[in-house]
């Protein structure tokens, strides 16, 4: 990572920690490594990226439906799925320095990264999955595994949900939850941790359309990447040589995070491997009754796979900025403001309501209530009015709502934009409209 972008990563880090939108889990205890808690802002803007995903994925759609499945499932689920076989990845210890690698990484495997030492132990597999136990009897007969993706009970629930939602080929199922991994080497903030969410759709359907479903699901993803806000300057696709061997074509959709570029989703085609994996070890007919054909198919998978933690690293890698504002006074030194250009459907806060004095607290904070039903809002009272423009433009709020004495009179509150920093004058009676469509439409 060049110094630069060391440096801008690092100011993006303490950002999140100093105005609470991540911060490292069991702090206080000098943290667990690849454990990432979200703050007050960072919890409503992950949300916000999640409703996002699931209106665009699976309520807006008549052919997807959504699923809600334990983090915990029966042991077979990941013998079946290949997890407790081959889900490892091959790592070495450094014994110069004691840094661990996953030796996939590494530039030059016979050297460390780290320190640069040839004295390295022989690569050993190491597999990926969190084991825990259920009931009281912690042996192996009772061992279960937290799951490493959120898509293997999709396949599993399959017919309970094609049955429940009479739907038919082709469909999709779609859910995010918690994911876990014992990453070897928990890195670049929250990119690769331990614990993370995962946002996965399946796609069933037949061989002869998969293709087509394929290149679809592609393009709706990279669709909703330019809704984000995504340039092609910051996203690109970079289609796999080396396929799984089930697989018919697999691509990352990549982000170019301040430590390089790094995978932000997967879409892969998966032929009919998770469907012939569950039958063969559940027992359970997996086909699909073609009554139209009249045929018996196992379904082919279509796969978008998106973690909400890389998402949201990427949207606050790509919206931090810093400009010289517009309080700068001759000789003084220059006045930088953090500003960061969230797309203000994702801010934590769409729009900050702020009273000019406290003595329009009552008024004021009747257009908060008013508001706070439709929009992310904060209430803030304290500070002059630049000082909490800042405070607002530092965690990314679109919409600066001032109430001053004025508004008593003429029913208006000036409504100031963070990016132009302009100023409107707007109607109380419009705001909801106005917030409406700058912020939605
Ligand atoms: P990588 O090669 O980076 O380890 P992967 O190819 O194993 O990722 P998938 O199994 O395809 O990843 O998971 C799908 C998505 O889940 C990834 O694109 C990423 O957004 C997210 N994800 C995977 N592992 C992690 C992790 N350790 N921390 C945060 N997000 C992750």
């Amino acid at each position: 990572m060049s110094e630069k972008n060391l440096e801008l990563m690092d100011k993006i880090v303490s950002l999140c920690k100093r105005r609470g939108f991540i911060f490292q889990s069991s702090e206080i205890y000098g943290g667990i490594n690849g454990f990432w808690d979200y703050g007050p802002y960072g919890v409503q803007m992950k949300k916000a990226i999640e409703k996002l995903w699931w209106n665009y994925m699976v309520e807006s759609r008549t052919n997807v439906e959504g699923l809600d499945s334990t983090i915990i499932c029966h042991p077979k689920v990941w013998k079946a799925s290949g997890h407790l076989d081959q889900f490892g990845d091959l790592m070495c210890d450094c014994r110069g320095c004691k840094a661990r690698h996953r030796v996939d990484q590494m530039e030059d495997p016979s050297v460390c990264p780290n320190c640069g030492s040839k004295d390295l132990t022989e690569p050993r597999e190491f597999n990926l999955m969190m084991k825990t136990f259920v009931g009281p009897v912690f042996d192996e007969d009772h061992t279960a595994y937290l799951r490493a993706e959120t898509c293997q009970p999709i396949f599993v629930d399959f017919n309970l949900v094609r049955v429940a939602t009479r739907q038919k080929l082709p469909f999709g199922i779609a859910q995010i939850g918690k994911a876990f991994r014992n990453e070897i080497n928990p890195r670049n903030f929250t990119f690769r941790s331990r614990e993370f969410t995962q946002m996965e759709m399946e796609f069933f359907c037949t061989d002869e359309d998969a293709m087509q479903w394929y290149e679809y699901w592609r393009d709706q993803r990279l669709k909703f990447y330019e809704m984000l806000g995504f340039s092609n300057d910051v996203i690109r696709t970079y289609d796999h040589e080396k396929l799984a061997h089930y697989a018919k074509a697999a691509m990352d959709i990549e982000f170019k995070f301040p430590f390089g570029w790094g995978e932000l989703e997967g879409i892969h085609h998966r032929g009919t491997w998770d469907m012939s994996q569950h039958q063969e070890f559940s027992g359970e007919d997996m086909h699909y009754v073609d009554h139209d054909n009249k045929r018996k198919v196992l379904p082919v998978v279509i796969e978008t796979s998106v973690g909400a933690d890389r998402s949201m690293l990427a949207l606050l890698c790509n919206a931090y900025d810093e400009d010289t504002a517009e309080t700068k006074k001759e000789g003084q030194e220059e006045d930088v403001r953090i500003v960061m250009r969230l797309p203000a459907i994702i801010a934590p806060v769409q729009a900050a309501i702020l009273p000019l004095s406290k003595k329009l607290n009552e008024n004021a904070e009747k257009l908060f209530g008013d508001m706070a039903r439709y929009f992310r809002c904060e209430y803030d009272v304290t500070g002059s009015i630049g000082k909490r423009y800042r405070r607002q433009d530092e965690i990314g709020t679109p919409f600066c709502v001032t109430f001053d004495f004025e508004s008593l009179e003429d029913n208006c509150v000036t409504v100031r934009e963070r990016d132009s920093m302009s100023q409107e004058r707007v109607g109380i009676d419009q705001l909801r409209m106005y917030l409406d469509k700058k912020i939605n439409g």
